[in-house]
C-alpha cells in the first residue's frame, strides 16, 4: 500500500460496483469500468485547509 486510493461505490444501482481510483483523481470524473458511467469523486472532506486567521478586523 502505497499510493492513496479512494473507493466508492459505483452509483448505477445496477452495477454498484467498487471503483478504486488515485487520490489525484478527485474532483474529477471517472467512467466506472463496470456500466461506463461518469462517477465524480468527492473532494477531501477531512482535512481543511488551513488559513492564517487574522485578527478581528480593524474597525471601520
Ligand atoms: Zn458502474
Amino acid at each position: 500500500m502505497s499510493a492513496n486510493v479512494v473507493r466508492l461505490i459505483c452509483p448505477n444501482l445496477k452495477c454498484r460496483k467498487i471503483l478504486s481510483v488515485p487520490d489525484s483523481a478527485r474532483g474529477k470524473k471517472v467512467r466506472c469500468r463496470g456500466c461506463g458511467m461518469r462517477v465524480q469523486i468527492p473532494q477531501k472532506k477531512e482535512q481543511v485547509p488551513v488559513t492564517p486567521t487574522q485578527d478581528e478586523a480593524a474597525e471601520g
